[in-house]
């Protein structure tokens, strides 16, 4: 495939355009985490603009991760003017490890006051250069970490680095326990399935709604909705046909490996997965298709919605973030293995897994929290917000026996030794995958399945990341003590297995048993996002994050800081878009409906004696609607207002959630009702049948 990768600077361009020691200097900077030496930026920077230039490039760009959860990318060109009044194209090595954006705008939580507004970006030399095409500009982006002067993170990027390197080190204390000697690098490896909707241009333009929060506001139930089962893997029609393969194109040449595409439940929606990759390059490229995706949809006429709950009434979109451990000896460190030695090595991994969901479910609920997911958990489409593991019968059964201090009996196989060191091989699990569970094991790997589908995965894989360092950083104090390693092993498998076997549920995890036996088990049930993001902050967190290096206090008070600002300000927005729209739309449709109904009877009564009671019926029932509308419209001005005036913010984001939010969904509700009987004509905004059915 010649499109694979073309617009990348990956290693087979290194190797062929940079000298064998620079090459060589440049793989063990990326392979071992060692720092880039001055003269060897220098010549790779030299040679990446050479190959950019010669691909077309005329400008270059730090492209880095804000926490806004977006991308962000100031463009240089490569001209730097002469003496003599000529422009050469110039990018120097000091250019591509260093940026100075400024971009003093982005959220920082109070980390840079402006003073001190200086943001420098920093480039991330595990994640490969790239080319993107925008219009006719084509321009060369280098991943980057974003920090502050002081050396604080203000994006995502760093403490997904640095969360990766503290896995790494556990998970190797732990290999060596094993006996073994060569692996040095264990990476956390991320294969995240998006899901969007698609429709089409002409009524996104008519919904001010969709344009300014991603999400209807307003809109009745249409006569067909997902009962019908009829989308789930169905065909897809020759439009979406050619978005979706425009979108792979896009993707390949950018070297992701898209894979999957397919129809999901809701109707007008979609997802796409690529192969997985070692998480920070997976992040930089779920970002890059999330941006494709919006991009290639428009060249269709078409506008790509990457909201969790665009339609009321439907599925929304998540993303599912497929999550294992690599070595560089190209191991899967959560595949059961062939051998009983694999198998207890891989039992004490699954174990830290398990340790760690259960010790700090709050930190993985609070990185899944955005406003938009709080339309789908607990919703019946999602999972619950409770976080339990499935691990399908073949494990849990092992799990019991840990519990009993040994391996007597497999159900797959009847002959199994005591001791952890004589574990019969594992096979894969046959049984019919849970899909209704938060986390899940899938054969060889977790699926954390709240991911929100607009966020970016960093925040849940730094989570993910720091609480399983933290759990094998426990297990690996306890183990290198060991006298007799196999019996200790044994001794805190048992620990381990009896302490936390509560987190794992094999049930129904949509059931309304489950919230309650969840509740006897004590684990958290965090239902709202302002709810989960003090988990940031806890002293449990903060000596987590700290202890590993990933996250300072200063920086995860920032965080917490930040993400209630965006939960406010995006309810702010939805608030405001509604008071807009029912002012300048809604209300002015409903008078023109009771302004027609009115001169209608009259006029019907000035000719005949015909009955109008229906006619009357009907004006009766919008006027009242209307009345309705009228007055949560007031209620919901009042409240916006009241919320604005506060300045704590976390008092604010529970005023918005119970107050606010409350007071939205009330004039929804008579809005929607006030659609049902208003003339087509008149009602100005496309219907969630055009929507959802009409591509
Ligand atoms: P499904 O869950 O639909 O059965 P797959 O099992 O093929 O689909 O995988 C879904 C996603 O999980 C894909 O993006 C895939 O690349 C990813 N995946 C598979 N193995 C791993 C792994 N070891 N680490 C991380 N992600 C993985
Ligand atoms: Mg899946």
């Amino acid at each position: 495939m010649k499109i694979f990768g073309m617009n990348v600077f990956n290693d087979s361009v290194m190797r062929e355009r940079l000298p064998k020691n620079m090459y060589k200097s440049l793989k063990n900077t990326i392979e071992n985490g060692l720092p880039l030496e001055p003269s060897v930026a220098e010549v790779v920077a030299s040679a990446m603009k050479d190959w950019a230039i010669e691909k077309g490039a005329t400008h270059y760009t730090h492209w880095f991760q804000p926490l806004t959860g977006l991308t962000a990318e100031k463009h240089d060109s490569f001209i730097a003017p002469t003496s003599d009044g000529r422009v050469i194209m110039e990018f120097s090595g000091k250019e591509l490890i260093k940026g100075e954006p400024d971009a003093s705008s982005f959220p920082n939580g109070g980390i840079r006051s402006t003073f001190e507004a200086r943001g420098y970006t920093a480039w991330d030399c595990t994640s490969p250069a790239f080319l993107r095409e925008e219009g006719v500009n084509i321009v060369l982006c280098i991943p980057t970490a974003f920090c502050a002067y002081t050396g604080e993170a203000l994006d995502n990027k760093t403490p997904l680095l640095r969360s990766m390197e503290a896995l790494s080190k556990q998970a190797v204390r732990i290999l060596r326990l094993f006996g073994d000697e060569e692996t040095t690098r264990v990476s956390s490896t991320v294969g995240p399935e998006q899901e969007y909707f698609l429709i089409d241009n002409a009524y996104y333009e008519k919904r001010m709604d969709l344009v300014l929060t991603g999400r209807t506001l307003f809109g009745a139930r249409p006569p067909k909705g997902q009962e019908m089962e009829d989308q789930y893997f169905g065909s897809i029609n020759e439009r979406v046909s050619a978005f979706m393969h425009e979108v792979n194109v896009e993707a390949w040449k950018l070297g992701i490996a898209a894979k999957t595409q397919h129809k999901e439940v809701a109707p007008g929606q979609y997802e796409i997965a690529p192969i997985f990759s070692v998480t920070n390059v997976a992040t930089d490229h779920n970002q890059l298709i999330m941006d494709i995706l919006k991009k290639v949809a428009n060249r269709h006429g078409l506008v790509c919605l990457l909201h969790e709950k665009p339609f009321a009434g439907v599925n929304g979109s998540g993303k599912h973030n497929n999550w294992a451990l690599g070595t560089n000896t190209g191991k899967n460190l959560l595949d059961p293995g062939r051998t009983p030695h694999e198998n207890a090595q891989f039992l004490t991994f699954l174990c830290a897994v398990l340790k760690a969901v259960d010790e700090h479910a709050d930190l993985l609920r609070a990185s899944a929290a955005n406003s938009g997911n709080d339309h789908r958990l607990g919703a019946n489409e999602a999972p619950p917000a409770i976080i339990s593991v499935f691990l399908g019968d073949q494990l849990s059964d092992i799990l019991a026996q840990l519990q009993n201090g040994g391996l007597t009996r497999s159900k797959s196989e009847s002959r199994m030794n005591i001791g952890v060191s004589t574990l019969p091989v594992l096979r894969k699990d046959s049984t019919d995958r849970n899909r209704t569970s938060p986390f899940a094991f899938t054969g060889n790997k977790f699926e954390f399945r709240m991911v929100p589908s607009s966020l970016s995965i960093a925040g849940p894989n730094i989570v993910l990341n720091s609480i399983v360092a933290e759990a094998l950083c426990h297990m690996a104090d306890r183990l290198e003590q060991a006298e007799d390693f196999n019996a200790d092993l044994k001794k805190l498998l048992k620990e381990i297995a009896v302490k936390h076997s509560r987190i794992v549920f094999d049930g129904n995890n949509y059931s309304d048993e489950w919230v309650e036996e969840a509740e006897r088990r004590r684990l958290p049930n965090i239902c709202s996002t302002v709810d989960a993001i003090p988990a940031w902050i806890t002293e449990k967190a903060v000596t987590l994050f700290v202890k590993h290096g990933v996250l300072s206090r200063t920086e995860l008070h920032s965080r917490y800081e930040i993400l209630l600002e965006q939960y406010n300000k995006i309810i702010n927005i939805e608030a405001q878009t509604m008071l807009t729209m029912v002012k300048r739309q809604i209300m002015p449709a409903g008078l023109k409906m009771i302004q027609s109904l009115a001169a209608g009877i009259s006029a019907v009564k000035a000719v005949s004696s015909a009955p109008v009671s229906v006619q009357e019926g009907l004006l009766n029932r919008v006027s009242s609607i209307v009345v309705a509308v009228d007055e949560s419209l007031r209620a919901l001005e009042g409240k916006a207002k009241e919320a604005l005036a506060m300045d704590d913010v976390f008092a604010q984001g529970v005023f918005y959630r119970d107050e606010v939010f409350t007071a939205m969904n009330a004039l929804r509700v008579a809005v929607d009702q006030l659609e049902e009987l208003v003339d087509k004509e008149y009602w100005p905004l496309p219907s969630y049948a055009d929507m959802l059915f009409k591509l």
